[in-house]
């Protein structure tokens, strides 16, 4: 079987581990993740430790581990610390790891967060969205923007030095002034990352039903990009490096190394209901379903190095594998694809691959080669960052 061998090439492993539950769904969220289900927990963190025994005896240690959501941050500290014991005995955690949980204001502590750092977490990814409590309310978050002040200050008491904050902008009646000051609080409070997304508005949310029914109203794309230029001019002057289209972080230490497996298109395990992985020629993804990946793993059955969970196996052929290193390495805004890491790991010139496809980007100066240490490297210009959905439909 292909998957044999897996673990023998790859000498590091990356792992996502998906805890699929929240306090209330948000307004706008399409993601999987349930709210009032929490009594499934306890036998939920049972299953994925039952999935983590299956699939990572004889891996590589693992160099990554992220715990997303979801919402993490609403596992304790133990359950947190059980999942890593598990992990480092089916294939240890490299002393240098990157360990990251996502956590939401409002369900974090200066008692957790003490003892989640001090259990192993060393990155915080805090969901914050925005620090004004108008937008909170417009997105239907749990907490106030005083709660998110609270948990960044208690997160870098608890020795969180490696802490990062998502915002959403382009929300219903926010102004390019309120977007400034949301980031130039981000910057006087002392964290290392930040991760920008506009709102995108997923269908059958109760978002969308507030649009289309005209009870909110999007801001027009101009301002968007607006936005978004004002966060690639502001942020670098305050030390920021945007690494990635939505990335910005102090140092290159603390650019995310787990998300980076993501965009350079390596293989990475994903547990838990809906987790997605990629491992060797296959993309996998678990049911979405909390009690059916419960059921699974009550009594699991290996099948040849895949879960049992798994309810897809795409096999990604050689020109898809070329297709996603292109798309996803294009993300990383300084370093792109090289062309000699895309030669030695797919046995293919990316020039004539995708000749026509570059040439057409170039033209259109979305893209351009720069000339770095290791070669020449395909990145997307300042318009290519802008409008990196043109770019990577060219690829698709
Ligand atoms: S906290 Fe995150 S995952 Fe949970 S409902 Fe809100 S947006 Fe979705």
């Amino acid at each position: 079987m292909r998957l044999l061998w897996l673990g023998k090439i790859n000498q590091m492993t990356a792992v996502y581990i998906h805890f699929p539950f929240c306090v209330q769904r948000c307004q706008y969220c399409d993601f999987i993740t349930y709210a009032q289900v929490g009594h499934f927990i306890p036998a939920y963190v049972e299953a994925l430790k039952k999935e983590i025994q299956l699939l990572l005896p004889g891996k590589a240690k693992a160099s990554s581990i992220y715990f997303g959501g979801g919402t993490p941050s609403l596992m304790n500290p133990e359950q947190v610390g059980s999942l890593l014991e598990e992990i480092r005995q089916s294939a240890g955690i490299n002393d240098e790891a990157e360990i990251t949980l996502e956590a939401n204001p409002g369900t974090v502590s200066p008692e957790s967060l003490t003892a989640l750092r001090q259990g192993g977490v060393n990155r915080l990814s805090l969901g914050i969205q925005s620090f004004f409590d108008e937008d909170l309310r417009v997105l239907g978050r749990i907490h106030s923007a005083d709660q998110t002040r609270q948990s960044i200050s208690q997160a870098q008491q608890a020795g969180f030095d490696n802490l990062s904050l998502d915002f959403i902008f382009g929300l219903p009646g926010q102004s390019l002034v309120a977007w400034k000051e949301n980031l130039e609080e981000a910057v006087s409070s002392g964290i290392q990352h930040l991760s920008l997304y506009s709102l995108i508005v997923e269908p059958n949310t109760p978002f969308e039903r507030d649009i289309k029914s005209g009870k909110l109203q999007l801001p027009k794309g101009d301002l968007v990009a607006d936005m978004f230029e004002l966060a690639m001019d502001y942020l670098p002057t305050q030390g920021f490096n945007q690494f990635e289209i939505s990335s910005w972080a102090i140092g290159k230490e603390n650019e995310s190394r787990h998300n980076k497996v993501y965009w350079q298109n390596q293989d990475y395990f994903g547990f838990g209901a809906g987790a997605h992985g990629k491992v060797g020629d296959y993309r996998v993804e678990n049911t979405p379903s909390i009690e059916t990946y419960i059921s699974k793993m009550a009594e699991p059955q290996p099948i040849s190095g895949f879960s049992p969970a798994n309810v897809e196996k795409i096999f990604i052929d050689q020109y898809t594998a070329m297709q996603e290193s292109m798309m996803l390495g294009l993300r990383m805004t300084r370093e792109g694809v090289s062309e000699n890491k895309f030669r030695a790991r797919h046995r293919a010139n990316m020039t004539q691959v995708f000749k026509d496809e570059i040439s057409t980007l170039q033209n259109n100066g979305l893209v351009e080669w720069h000339n770095l240490p290791g070669g020449r490297h395909l990145v997307l210009t300042r318009r290519g960052i802008m409008l990196g959905n043109l770019v990577f439909q060219e690829f698709v």
